[in-house]
């Protein structure tokens, strides 16, 4: 049978455990809140596309593409990709189903797993969990302001401080074709000290050198043109208005003319939410305006922008016990002896049925040990009932925190433990 063989999960793959868990569905919990509060519909896009659509919209040379994408060929032998990202997939919804053939705005949300092959670390994994949003159809600066504006007030109510978000544009296809002509310019005489990725691809792809993490290529693009001194007149109106919103609104941001994100699609505005508690892996959040990546996939001309935040990182920044409240305490049945037993099982039914979370103990162990049970589980109440409590008719009900105990009837034991627990829950 080779019956000692132990399973592991797959390098850079994590399993998240209940107590983890209320966490999660906290952050989820309050993204769908601000995300309805801003008029975005939840969309669930599949885990896998074609490859040619991630590699088509988050670009050939990027460091995805190039070195951290799960492709495999299926049984007929298309080439498929687990999804990297959200964006290129709801994209492809966008015009799939004909979304934009809408009114616009159409606002999407979404949340689930990513994949990416990349070295596993602190904050770094090989399937990790996105929420992300897209916003479609507003071309004005408006559109850019309201997405930062949500997701600073998103941040802020699940009490996440000293977020930083720093803030660039891009420039669009007017202004940031000189833009990479400076930037090759300016590398072109320094390319022998470049990494050998980035000397790879500069003259492909020149923003590369700006995102790359290398020592050597972070000294060298200390002195690079910025993006802030290339943009054109539109770029520029555009950028001043959007940090004009966010100040009028209160949102603060930093302009950082190095950031220009890893993904090719991006235009104008981009932005990054870090925190200095991080470590190396600082950035919790990340998006931009992508003006251009619709109509590259045959779609009508269609502004867009988005932005995804993750799921590891954040849980990490968030306050001492996020999320806990959420449980409520179950009552608990001690019962004592096979008939009491019995009955135990019906009244952890019954509680259930009325919608109290009830447990007991399956091995018919001692009373003390159950109750100590009891407590690990964080039982607010307990029903005690042995076969002397049965003969009376009546059984014991304790308070666990003020350790009082009343008599209750058989009849209306249900009710009464029902009824304290939710209040206590309250
Ligand atoms: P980084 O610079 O950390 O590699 P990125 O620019 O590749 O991030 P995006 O593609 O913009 O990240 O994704 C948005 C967010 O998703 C990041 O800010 C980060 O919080 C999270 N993220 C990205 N890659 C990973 C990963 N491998 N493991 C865990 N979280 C990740
Ligand atoms: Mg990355």
């Amino acid at each position: 049978m080779g019956g000692e063989r132990k399973f592991r999960a797959v390098r850079g793959v994590k399993d998240i455990l209940p107590e983890q868990v209320a966490a999660w569905r906290h952050v989820e919990r309050t993204f769908r809140e601000v995300f309805a509060l801003y008029g975005y519909g939840e969309i669930r896009v599949p885990i896998f596309e074609e490859t040619a659509l991630f590699a088509r919209s988050i670009g050939e040379t990027s460091d995805i593409v190039e070195k951290e994408m799960y492709t495999f060929p299926d049984k007929s032998g298309n080439s498929l990709t687990l999804r990297p990202e959200g964006t290129a997939s709801v994209v492809r919804a966008f015009m799939e189903n004909s979304l934009d053939k809408l009114q616009p705005p159409v606002k999407l949300f979404y949340m689930g797993p990513m994949f990416r092959y990349e070295r596993p670390q602190k904050g770094r994994f090989r399937q990790f969990h996105q929420i992300g949003c897209e916003f479609f159809g507003v071309a004005g600066p408006e559109a850019d302001a309201e997405l930062l504006q949500m997701v600073h007030y998103a941040f802020d109510r699940l009490g996440v401080p000293g977020l930083k978000l720093k803030i660039n544009s891009l420039g669009d296809g007017e202004c940031r074709p000189k833009y990479r002509e400076a930037l090759i310019d300016y590398f072109r005489p320094l390319a022998e000290k470049l990494c050998e990725n980035c000397r790879r691809r500069l003259e492909a792809n020149p923003l590369r050198v700006l995102d790359c993490k290398a020592a050597s290529c972070r000294e060298l693009r200390r002195e690079a043109p910025r993006t802030g001194d290339f943009l054109c007149g539109d770029c520029g109106n555009h950028f001043q208005a959007v940090k004009g919103y966010l100040e009028e609104w209160g949102v603060p941001c930093t302009v950082d003319s190095e950031m220009v994100r890893g993904l090719d699609y991006y235009t104008r505005t981009t932005f990054e939410l870090t925190s200095d508690r991080l470590g190396s892996q600082d950035a919790v959040a990340a998006g931009g305006r992508y003006d251009e990546l619709v109509e590259s996939f045959g779609g009508p001309p269609t502004p867009g922008l988005g932005f995804a935040l993750g799921m590891e990182r954040l849980v990490l920044l968030l306050p001492e016990g996020a999320g806990g409240g959420e449980r409520v305490p179950p009552v608990f049945v001690a019962a004592l002896g096979e008939e009491a037993r019995r009955i135990g099982l019906r009244y952890v039914t019954e509680l259930r049925r009325k919608g109290v979370p009830a447990a007991l103990d399956y091995d018919g162990r001692s009373l003390k040990s159950q109750m100590r049970r009891a407590d690990r589980m964080g039982a607010r109440h307990v029903l005690i009932l042995g076969d002397k409590e049965l003969e009376a008719g009546r059984l014991l009900l304790r308070d666990m925190s003020t350790k009082e105990q009343e008599e209750v009837s058989i009849g209306s034991a249900v009710e009464r433990a029902a009824n304290l627990n939710r209040k206590a829950a309250e």
